[in-house]
């Protein structure tokens, strides 16, 4: 039997690193659902459509073909047949993703693609709306947060390491405005599921944060056993 344990949480929590770390330790696929709004976003900006237009953004979803590969176990995402992988990561690209993912009709564009990817493997996916939306029914749920001053930090050495130039207090704005939109938005707010464990990872390094989660994912798997 194949299981699913959907990480959600802010931008900038270490989702990703975490769900890469696990993916390993468990053997598992890790599906990374934000570079589906952001390839969304990519398309949009193409287009030079304002990511925020509801009704120009969906008159152009009946072009937008999505389709996710694994290539020695990472996550490639493609765009109209194009590896769009490289190009999705920038801090526009982030904005115009939290734009995108706020118009209903994105999300249930996007809701068949997560959920199918969950069909042939055991899976750990992150995102926004996991364990609320896509698999309600997750055998494991994680809401992975920090306070926002601690992921811009991280953030920010990750997008200098990138060789992205930028500044704390400009990426902590942006943080701060993307977990507004992501909250506030009325389709699929970012909130933790109510039978999610949260973990606060703020004052834990990464060997801490990887240690908690598989922490959770046993017990709750050993729970799920059971029953
Ligand atoms: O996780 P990541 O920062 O790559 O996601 C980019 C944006 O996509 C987020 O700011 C969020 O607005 C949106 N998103 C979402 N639902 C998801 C994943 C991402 O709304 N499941």
């Amino acid at each position: 039997m194949f299981y699913k344990i959907a990480l959600d949480g802010p931008s900038g929590a270490g989702k990703s690193t975490l769900a890469k770390m696990i993916a390993k330790r468990l053997g598992i696929v890790y599906v990374d659902t934000g570079a589906m709004y952001r390839s969304i976003g990519l398309f949009v900006l193409r287009r030079g459509v304002a990511p925020a237009d509801e009704e120009a953004v969906c008159a152009l979803l009946s072009e937008i073909r999505l389709s996710v590969r694994f290539d020695g176990g990472e996550q490639r995402i493609y765009l109209c047949d194009e590896d769009v992988t490289p190009y999705i990561r920038t801090p526009e690209i982030s904005m115009a993703a939290s734009r995108v993912s706020a118009i209903p009709a994105v999300r249930t564009f996007l809701l068949d693609t997560q959920r199918d990817l969950a069909k042939s493997a055991s899976v750990i996916m992150d995102g926004r709306d996991i364990g609320t939306v896509i698999f309600p029914d997750a055998e494991v749920k994680i809401f992975l947060t920090a306070s926002a001053e601690a992921r811009a930090h991280r953030r920010t050495a990750e997008l200098l390491e990138k060789g992205i130039a930028t500044s704390f207090e400009e990426v902590l704005r942006d943080i701060e405005q993307r977990d507004k939109n992501d909250r506030e938005r009325d389709v699929a707010p970012a909130v933790a599921a109510a039978d999610a464990t949260v973990l606060d990872n703020s004052l834990l390094d990464l060997a801490g944060t990887v240690e908690a989660a598989l922490h959770i994912i046993e017990e709750r798997l050993a729970l799920c056993e059971r029953a």
